[in-house]
């Protein structure tokens, strides 16, 4: 496994949101965790980032254990969070706010600016005067100028026009071709567990259900997917 999070206990001052979760991702898969508002997915993707450490468990990636490890080590070793609502350097142009994901890397842009080509148009254009889907698009293609070998997204369709929802997921799907694994958390069950190689039902900070057909599982058609 690339990704392994094992027995994870975490939270907020005396706030328990985590109750030993565990989850593992696999080189080049694009796995989903989905489930309810509050049941502890960005907290999940905030300790594997090295945001929030774990107060029990271990994260352990590519062998190596990270647990309690600060962002910026984390991100250099190749795992690597498109952050929620996404921290764009907003009065900085679309090429300046790729070039500081390029920072310790020096990757050129040609990848990202193929794969999002409303970017390749805009490189001049301030970053907060771009739409919210372009914004998105814009922080996906940041992260990947890191270089990433596991790349972490929080809910990166909430808000868009269903166009737009559409071209993210597509870019997804493209993103794992070009071998970089995925961890996804989404609201939007349905289109993420339609990607997905594999997906992870989170309740209440535990891990309940898992497997590669959970769009087909009666509980999760009725709890996630309004069916
Ligand atoms: P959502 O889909 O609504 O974002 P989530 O599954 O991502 O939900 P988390 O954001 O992980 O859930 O939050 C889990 C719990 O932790 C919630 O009860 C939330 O209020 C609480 N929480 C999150 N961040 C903090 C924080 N910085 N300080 C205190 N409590 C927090």
């Amino acid at each position: 496994m690339m990704l392994s999070l094992d027995g994870i206990e975490a939270g907020y001052g005396g706030l328990r949101v985590l109750h030993g979760l565990s989850l593992e991702v696999a080189a080049g898969e694009l796995v989903a965790l989905v489930g309810a508002n509050g049941a502890g997915k960005s907290t999940t993707l905030r300790v594997a980032s090295g945001l929030l450490r774990p107060s029990a468990g271990r994260v352990v990636f590519d062998g190596e254990e990270l647990t309690g490890l600060p962002g910026h080590a984390v991100v250099r070793r190749g795992l690597v969070q498109v952050p929620e609502g996404r921290a764009l350097f907003g009065p900085l142009t679309v090429a300046e706010n790729l070039a500081m994901g390029a920072f310790h890397t020096g990757e050129p842009a040609d990848r990202v600016l193929e794969l999002f080509p409303r970017l390749a148009e805009r490189l001049d254009q301030r970053a907060d005067t771009m739409s919210g889907g372009e914004q998105q698009m814009l922080a996906i293609g940041r992260a990947l100028m890191t270089r990433p070998r596991l790349l972490m997204l929080d809910e990166p369709s909430v808000g868009l026009a269903p166009l737009m929802v559409r071209a993210v997921f597509d870019a997804l799907g493209r993103i794992r071709e070009s071998g970089v694994a995925i961890l996804l958390v989404e609201q939007n069950a349905a289109q993420a567990l339609a990607l997905a190689d594999r997906a992870y039902v989170l309740e209440n900070g535990v891990i309940t259900l898992s497997g590669t057909d959970l769009a087909g599982d009666e509980r999760v058609r009725r709890a996630y997917l309004g069916l």
